[in-house]
């Protein structure tokens, strides 16, 4: 068995900015799409031939479901010799930085407001894309 990682910073590539979708799982249908890409991929290159487990960080930005997720992974690699493999998802939460404090902080229910000023002028700093962190492999 072998495993290995694609960190989240310096593979800024793998970053997948969802777009909005329409539909029933259209959001979630065209992410784990984009996900099997890079994982064949990724998989080609290290010569791997069978998928055992995924692991993801999912921005809280990203209104990804997780259940929905799995299950369209599942839809998608039913067939394929990636069938079986398993998704592990980690919700990271959404932070922001007000600039006028240098604070940061954890935005709630999508409150957009520096809890220290009161202002409207934050940057989201994290929780906005959904990267792979590691790919499990035979
Ligand atoms: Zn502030």
């Amino acid at each position: 068995m072998e495993c290995w990682s694609i960190g989240v910073a310096p593979f800024s590539q793998y970053s997948i900015i969802p777009e909005t979708g329409s539909g029933v799982f259209m959001h979630e249908m065209s992410i784990a799409q984009s996900l099997l890409d890079i994982i064949k991929e990724e998989m080609e290159k290290h010569d791997a031939k069978i998928l055992r487990a995924v692991r993801l960080n999912v921005g809280q930005m990203t209104a990804v479901v997780p259940q929905a997720l799995s299950f369209c992974f599942e839809v998608i690699t039913n067939g394929t010799e990636l069938e079986g493999a398993r998704l592990f998802m980690d919700i990271v939460p959404l932070k922001g930085y007000c600039p006028e404090c240098d604070v940061e902080f954890t935005i709630e229910d999508y409150t957009f407001m520096c809890p220290s000023c009161g202002g409207s002028k934050i940057e989201t700093i994290g929780g906005q894309d959904l990267s792979i962190v590691e790919i499990e492999v035979d």
